[in-house]
């Protein structure tokens, strides 16, 4: 009789069994994004006993994420603890047998072929198009599983693309990213809690069939579904299409960006986030903002409201600062004034 240790209700099933629990703890997979479909997502992986979970994310947890994104408690959001970090003190206590570790940044097609490198699966938790896009080419070219999935108010959609099966990648079905501010977002059109539930348990069960070597029962299928509605589809995907330039042709292009990256404003939020120069010194910028207006160090990231300057809607203007050198700009969504209050204040 198996031994009754944590993981002895899954040994017991069919298909996963000690040999899968075994391969389990000896894979590495990357979480891009822990709002609310990456937070449910890790900690299913966690509790399975995934070896290691690598965590990615740039942003800090506010008060309005607690609502969904299941790690995060007030006390996260009291504090503006970045994501990634939350995350991983949340996880260790769940299951301290296994190695987390959190990247506080953006992955861009600059860092993202070294962040990921260490990963077998590629777990998409994001909430935007163009970074897909990205992970779609980082898990072609590497051969590495990528589970994507988005989730928009009561709707999701979720599609597994594994490389070795191969299945139709995501340029295959979706070819290129909608034009930005094209589409919905959770911060523009909300976000129910249970919708994710659907979506980040289709996320972890490919990710237990990829670490424990059953792919075939991955099928080249998208699925869709509205919770609120009471509807779902599966659309069959067929092969990979001839004509795409990533998974046929192998052109990286997403990847292969030669542009810096650019300062983006976050859809919906009022915020514009500045990329890095350069690492910053975060100590030397908390003392220099606190001289403008009321600010807090904690961990790596430096964050408050100016005095002097307001916001589109009349609110001070709040900065996040982090120690890989980005800077969040709240209050506008005007990226050349955002540039400015960076250098008059920070001299970045
Ligand atoms: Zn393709």
């Amino acid at each position: 009789m198996a031994i009754q240790d944590r993981y002895h209700r899954q040994r017991l099933v069919e298909g996963l069994g000690d040999a899968g629990q075994l391969a389990l703890s000896e894979t590495t997979i990357a979480i891009v994004g822990l709002g609310a479909l990456g937070c449910l997502t890790a900690s299913m992986l966690a509790r399975a006993g995934v070896g290691s979970l690598i965590l990615i994310d740039r942003d800090i947890v506010e008060l309005t994420n607690v609502q969904r994104q299941l790690l995060y408690t007030e006390e996260d959001a009291a504090k503006h603890l970045p994501k990634a970090l939350a995350a991983k003190h949340h996880l260790e206590s769940i299951n301290s047998d296994i190695n987390v570790t959190a990247q506080v940044v953006d992955l861009t097609h600059v860092n993202a072929e070294r962040l990921l490198e260490e990963a077998d699966i590629i777990v998409d938790g994001l909430d935007h198009f163009t970074t897909r896009y990205i992970l779609n080419d980082v898990a072609v070219k590497h051969k590495k599983p990528y589970l994507f999935a988005g989730v928009i108010a009561s709707q999701g959609n979720v599609m597994s693309i594994v490389p070795e099966k191969p299945t139709p990648c995501l340029r295959c079905v979706f070819p290129e990213p909608p034009p930005s501010g094209a589409q919905d977002t959770c911060d523009t059109a909300g976000v129910l809690a249970p919708a994710i539930g659907i979506a980040a348990s289709c996320q972890a069960m490919d990710a237990l069939k990829c670490a424990t070597d059953h792919i075939e029962k991955i099928t080249n299928t998208l699925l869709t579904f509205d919770l609120w509605n009471v509807k779902s589809s599966r659309l069959d995907l067929g092969s990979p299409h001839s004509e795409c330039p990533c998974c046929s042709h192998h052109h990286y292009e997403f990847l292969n960006q030669t542009h810096d990256v650019e300062p983006t404003t976050m859809c919906g939020t009022l915020t514009v986030q500045l990329p890095c120069q350069e690492a910053f010194d975060i100590e030397s910028a908390f003392e220099r903002l606190s001289e403008h207006g009321s600010f807090t160090h904690h961990m790596t990231v430096v964050r408050g409201a100016l005095n002097e300057e307001l916001g589109d809607h009349g609110e001070p203007i709040t900065l996040t600062c982090f120690e890989d050198g980005r800077v969040l700009v709240h209050g506008t969504d005007d990226i050349g004034r955002a540039k400015s209050i960076c250098t008059r204040f920070i001299g970045i």
